[in-house]
């Protein structure tokens, strides 16, 4: 089975991926945590240019993209065949959120993606209000950047909410506490 965790930063999309492990485990499965970007040799170079941002626009969708393609063929699909639970933090649906959000189309990013990567079975959006996600990641919100900052993640954020209706998408409200959100996640999977 294979599950997707995502949403804009502060929804704790790490936190719940760590709890949805523990319960599969629970229940006796083998389970394979993993993130994007990876700590592979590109997504290492993506996370450093998301912390000093100096990749261009098109280097960093280009990175996504070859990150992805060895996180697919190494660990994704090799784990899927062996019958495993695959549980992400983030995949190409924050590819479409984040770099749609700095101006690529989130449906060409998508095709794009879905040309080589698995669709998961389930996808969890994790939701929260921009100003709560600001503040839980500890934004101050008095300054230009800071507002630059909410607003690409409220354009984040719509471009999340825009995949919901189809069936494997999940939208999670994520105001409440790590239980409650954890619960409505096992619920759905129940
Ligand atoms: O998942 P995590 O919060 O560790 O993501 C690391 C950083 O990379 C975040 O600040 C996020 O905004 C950024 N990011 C991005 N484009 C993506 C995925 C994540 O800019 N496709």
């Amino acid at each position: 089975m294979f599950i997707v965790l995502e949403g804009i930063d502060g929804t704790g999309k790490s936190t719940q991926c760590q709890l949805l492990a523990d319960w599969f485990r629970e229940q006796g499965r083998e389970v394979v945590t993993s993130r994007e970007p990876t700590d592979g040799p590109w997504g290492s170079k993506l996370r450093q240019s998301a912390a000093t941002g100096r990749l261009s626009p098109e280097d960093e969708l280009d990175y996504f993209l070859k990150d992805r393609s060895q996180h697919v063929e190494e660990l994704i699909k090799p784990s899927l065949e062996a019958g495993k639970v695959v549980i992400l933090d983030r995949y190409y649906f924050s590819t479409m959120a984040y770099q749609g959000s700095r101006g690529f189309d989130p449906t060409e990013i998508r095709q794009k993606n879905e040309a080589f990567a698995p669709i998961p079975d389930h996808l969890f959006i994790l939701d929260l209000d921009v100003d709560t996600a600001h503040s839980r990641i500890g934004g101050r919100g008095d300054s230009a950047n800071e507002f630059e900052k909410r607003d690409s993640l409220q354009k984040c954020r719509d471009i999340f909410l825009s995949l919901t209706g189809e069936p494997f998408v999940h939208l999670i409200d994520s105001h409440g506490t790590l239980e409650d959100v954890q619960k409505a996640i096992r619920a759905v999977l129940a």
